[in-house]
């Protein structure tokens, strides 16, 4: 079965882009840990991010590296954080997560509630 994220490249199940190209997908995380939190995934369905080929693994690194310029450029924060972890959706991803402080990238935190409306605007204004 396709993991859920194969579902959203798909166009199946909805989400909010935030940029792709032949080979990857970035979307908002939808339990963000800050404003801009992204996802990107590659487009072939590959569980653990280091089962990726070299190629595949290094084209996600420079797609993540265009995505988090226009994060920090929209949220104005210090840096952008790349986290993997990949226990819950076995569909390998990175997480890009806007950070000013280390305590923004603690995952126990609870996660922002945004409304559909605050998650299109951040979307479309990564999407630029
Ligand atoms: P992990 O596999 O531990 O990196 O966690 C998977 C991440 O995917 C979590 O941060 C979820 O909030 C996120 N996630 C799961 N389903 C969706 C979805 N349909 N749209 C956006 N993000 C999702």
């Amino acid at each position: 079965m396709a993991s859920i994220f194969s579902r959203i490249i798909a166009g199946e199940i909805p989400c909010y882009k935030v940029g792709e190209d032949d080979r990857f997908f970035a979307f908002l995380d939808i339990n963000p840990l800050a404003k801009g939190h992204t996802l990107v995934v590659p487009k072939c369905e590959v569980d653990y991010l280091f089962d990726l080929d070299d190629e595949t693994l290094a084209g996600m690194t420079l797609f993540a590296k265009s995505i988090a310029a226009k994060i920090k450029a929209t949220t104005g924060c210090k840096k952008v954080a790349m986290v993997v972890l990949g226990l819950e959706v076995a569909h390998a991803h990175i997480h890009l997560i806007p950070m000013n402080t280390e305590n923004d990238v603690d995952f126990r935190k609870e996660k922002l509630k945004l409304t559909p409306d605050e998650f299109s605007e951040i979307a479309a204004e990564l999407s630029k």
